[in-house]
């Protein structure tokens, strides 16, 4: 049985021969005034629902722990199988902000990063996805106007889903959130970065660069021995091309790693003049050999002075272990100790 929330518009379309107006319909019913049952479906003819009902259910996520932090929530799901995910929500000024989980672990095996520690068990399907919204949506009693697929695991290993996850949250009939506020955030796989651009409607990419250095940023994250710096960008200048939007470089600040002036200068050289923005990450301490960096607000004027386009990620969820994969690997960690 398949997840009803992983149903795309067009999949309701094509694969049950309906016309639009009838697949609208099935959206509505879910999406709007919020069916979580095929009996609460009104709208929707019964002949339809038994239809669907042989394919697909209603599943969703169960909340095992939930940590308030005033300016953030941080949920761990359990998912119908036993596995656990994390998704946390960012109260923001104008609505809510999601961070969603992609996969149950994740293989990229980012040397800083607590989600890489355990490996990819499996992928979410879609609706695994879509649901971490609906429920905290539901939970909070808030409109969530802006989603990051930057939880646990890498979106375009699991491209097919995260791009069915992007078509129901940005349906004017499902979630309606606009494209430009779905953010999607890679380690950097070119072939996923060209597959997003060429969707209908593209949603924002960032990209995890963490530094404009092939020998560090292999030091940093594995993946960059297969798929190097200059791949990565060429792959991410198609996409502003196809698209007109600029893309996000995530560069999380470690001590005397990457936080030096010549690094501005590297990244300077790799991106100066062209429409990307670079967004500043304070390191998270998730027990490594990593410590965060004391040039933070240095490095970040290095960059301006060099014309760069610089933001700096609000933090959120201080002293409740908000960064990825935080409390799904503390709580794998207490049952393994167990
Ligand atoms: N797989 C995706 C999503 C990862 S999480 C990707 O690689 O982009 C989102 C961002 O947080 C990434 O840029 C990741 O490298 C960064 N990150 C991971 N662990 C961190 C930590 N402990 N402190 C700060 N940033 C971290």
């Amino acid at each position: 049985m398949k997840n009803i929330y992983s149903l795309t518009l067009s999949d309701a379309v094509e694969r049950f021969c309906l016309p639009k107006s009838k697949a609208v319909n099935i959206f509505r019913d879910i999406y709007r005034d919020k069916a979580e049952s095929y009996a609460e479906m009104t709208r929707t003819a019964a002949e339809i629902k038994e239809r669907l009902a042989r394919e697909y259910e209603f599943v969703f996520p169960k909340a095992v722990k939930k940590q308030d932090s005033g300016d953030s929530v941080k949920y761990l799901f359990l998912l119908s199988d036993g596995n656990m995910i994390e998704s946390v929500l960012m109260r923001q000024k104008y609505g809510g902000s999601v961070c969603v989980s992609s996969q149950a672990g994740c293989n990229m095996g980012c040397i800083f990063c607590n989600s890489g520690k355990l490996r990819k068990v499996r992928d979410l399907c879609a609706g695994e996805m879509v649901t971490q919204l609906l429920y905290i949506e539901k939970d909070q009693g808030i409109r969530i106007t802006n989603a990051a697929v930057m939880g646990i695991g890498e979106p375009f290993d699991n491209f097919e889903n995260v791009s069915d996850f992007c078509a129901v949250v940005t349906d004017d009939n499902g979630l309606a959130i606009p494209p430009s506020r779905v953010t999607v955030s890679t380690c950097g796989l070119p072939d996923g970065i060209d597959g997003f651009s060429e969707l209908p409607r593209p949603c924002s990419l960032a990209i995890s660069l963490h530094s404009a250095d092939e020998k560090t940023r292999s030091l940093l994250m594995p993946v960059n021995k297969k798929y190097p710096i200059a791949e990565v960008i060429g792959a991410a200048r198609r996409y502003i091309q196809k698209t007109g939007r600029r893309v996000l470089l995530e560069y999380t600040l470690l001590s005397g790693i990457n936080d030096g002036a010549s690094d501005a200068d590297m990244l300077a050289k790799l991106i100066g003049g062209e429409d990307f923005t670079v967004n500043l990450i304070e390191y998270n301490p998730t027990g490594g050999e990593f410590t965060k960096s004391i040039r933070f607000f240095e490095f970040y004027d290095e960059l301006k002075k060099r014309g760069l386009r610089v933001t700096v990620r609000r933090k959120f969820g201080e002293g409740i272990n908000a960064a990825c994969g935080q409390l799904r690997s503390a709580v794998i960690n207490e049952r393994e100790m167990k």
